[in-house]
């Protein structure tokens, strides 16, 4: 068998030859299969008689005659669909082309068969391997969770919008099909948009788009990671541009709150390195003060034993500077020792020696050691003091207290009453100094316990914000409280209690 013949053989169609009165020369095997006739049982047979209806009959034969008509014009294609008869006398539709060729002198009829109701089902089967494809991938594309759009090449108009997409967005299909960029989004926007898109489409390339604003219709302004990529025709020019876009504004949020969180804690930082530096300084030049002071005391104490061999006319003068040599010491010396218990205080170093004690007595006490102090002031003091006020406190550090309470009331209320009462009060002991003097702002109150924090300027009133620090430490320290209370312009109120 030459290869022609093999290929008639095992042609995927069924094939036969006809002589021009239309008689089966040659039958392959796909014949066979399509009509259930082996080529024994039909060669030499007329084609039309063995194998078609009575109604196919007359087509068949009027078309044969068109053909001998036509003197055999080689070539010509000659398609019918007939209803044709299988061997086992079902009917059936029968696609047959007839076409005449010269064959060695001879002219014969080339009749090439499909079934088409196999054809059909292979059609039907082909069209739902196609829809199955796309289903399968509209559902990738609706489910990826990022935007997928589509846009035709010429006037960008949107042809495709996956859900994530329109959930970004908040448009419907039916909003964005068919529109393009400008009908949405603000000018300057579907500007950037449109040049972009005009890149990728004239450069053939993709391009990324890292990060792009875009005004949505319910998120307000959203932030995307943009990808544009061409999608070319049959012919190689890009046709669609596709567009996948992730929506970073979270990211970005995030980022931007991690790098806020960090420059706080970094200030955070920054403003405790320097506190302890200042720290630091205080607590060194508090300690380097100390000791020429205690020398300078000494030397003083040294010039009051001497008055007695000075000259008696300059004996008076002596006196007095020797006097208030010691009281400037004696400020001196109390400055150094406020620096140094904040220091003490600051590294939580401040030692209590608790002893037994009566706070109404201590109140006394302080009065009386510092009577010269307060008569100057010029302020009346009314005392309401409770008898035995006991609880076990450092006798010292509380008079400390005491002390820079009064001289508060007494600098910031200066010619004004001031009143001190002291009672028993839910097992607490309960100190309280009421001035008339210039009160604190109600945003002041809070701070002005912490340390060098001052309500006043300095040039009005001098001080170096401690007092009230030192003495919220040591009350801390004891396990009590202190508090004020103050309207300003009539005065403030310093409550401290401690437990008994
Ligand atoms: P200093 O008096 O040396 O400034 P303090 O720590 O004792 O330091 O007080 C801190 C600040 O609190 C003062 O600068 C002042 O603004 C305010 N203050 C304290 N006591 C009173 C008071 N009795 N009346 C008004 N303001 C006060």
């Amino acid at each position: 068998m030459d290869k022609f013949q093999l290929l008639f053989e095992n042609a995927p169609h069924g094939m036969a030859t006809l002589d021009t009165q239309g008689h089966i020369l040659e039958w392959n095997l796909q014949a066979t299969q399509i009509f259930g006739l082996r080529k024994d049982q039909c060669l030499n047979q007329p084609f039309n008689q063995t194998l078609l209806t009575q109604s196919a009959l007359k087509t068949f034969k009027t078309v044969l005659e068109n053909i001998l008509n036509s003197h055999l014009a080689a070539t010509t294609n000659h398609h019918l669909e007939l209803m044709a008869l299988r061997h086992d006398g079902t009917e059936f539709p029968l696609e047959l082309t007839l076409t005449p060729i010269k064959a060695h002198g001879d002219f014969v009829i080339y009749a090439t068969m499909r079934d088409l109701k196999e054809v059909r089902k292979e059609t039907e089967q082909a069209e739902l391997e196609l829809h199955k494809a796309n289903m399968f991938l509209n559902a990738v594309v609706e489910n990826i969770p990022d935007m997928v759009f589509v846009k035709e090449a010429k006037e960008l108009r949107f042809t495709r919008f996956n859900r994530a997409g329109l959930e970004l967005l908040g448009f419907s299909q039916h909003d964005l099909i068919g529109k393009n960029d400008y009908d949405f989004f603000p000018r300057a926007e579907a500007d950037f948009f449109t040049k972009m898109d005009r890149n990728v489409l004239d450069s053939k390339s993709m391009i990324d788009i890292p990060e792009e604003p875009i005004q949505t219709n319910f998120k307000g302004q959203r932030f995307l990671h943009t990808k544009k990529v061409p999608i070319y025709d049959e012919n190689g020019n890009p046709a669609y541009l596709l567009g996948i876009s992730e929506d970073i504004t979270d990211r970005k949020l995030a980022e931007e709150t991690q790098r806020n969180l960090w420059k706080e804690q970094q200030a955070r930082l920054d403003a405790e390195k320097a506190l302890q530096l200042r720290d630091d300084f205080i607590s060194i030049a508090a300690h380097e003060l100390r000791t020429p002071l205690t020398a300078l005391s000494l030397q003083i104490q040294l010039l009051e034993k001497f008055e007695t061999q000075i000259n008696p006319n300059y004996a008076a003068k002596y006196s007095t500077l020797v006097t208030s040599s010691t009281e400037q010491l004696g400020r001196f010396e109390k400055l150094v020792e406020n620096l140094l218990d904040v220091s003490r205080a600051s590294a939580g170093m401040l030692i209590l020696e608790k002893s037994t004690e009566d706070l109404s007595e201590l109140v006394k006490q302080t009065l009386q050691d510092n009577q010269t102090r307060f008569l100057k002031a010029n302020c009346t003091v009314n005392l309401s003091l409770a008898p035995s006020v006991i609880g076990s406190w450092d006798k010292f550090r509380i008079e400390q207290v005491i002390v820079n309470l009064i001289s508060n009331a007494i600098k910031y209320g200066a010619g004004k009453p001031i009143e001190i009462t002291t009672h028993i009060k839910n097992k607490k002991a309960v100190l309280t100094i009421r001035d008339h003097g210039i009160g604190i702002n109600p945003e002041d109150q809070k701070r002005i316990f912490n340390r060098f924090e001052r309500a006043v300027s300095l040039k009005k009133y001098g001080g170096l914000g401690l007092g009230l620090f030192i003495s919220q430490q040591i009350i801390q320290a004891h396990d009590g409280e202190i508090r004020v209370q103050s309207t300003p312009l009539e005065g403030s109120t310093f409550t401290v209690e401690l437990p008994v």
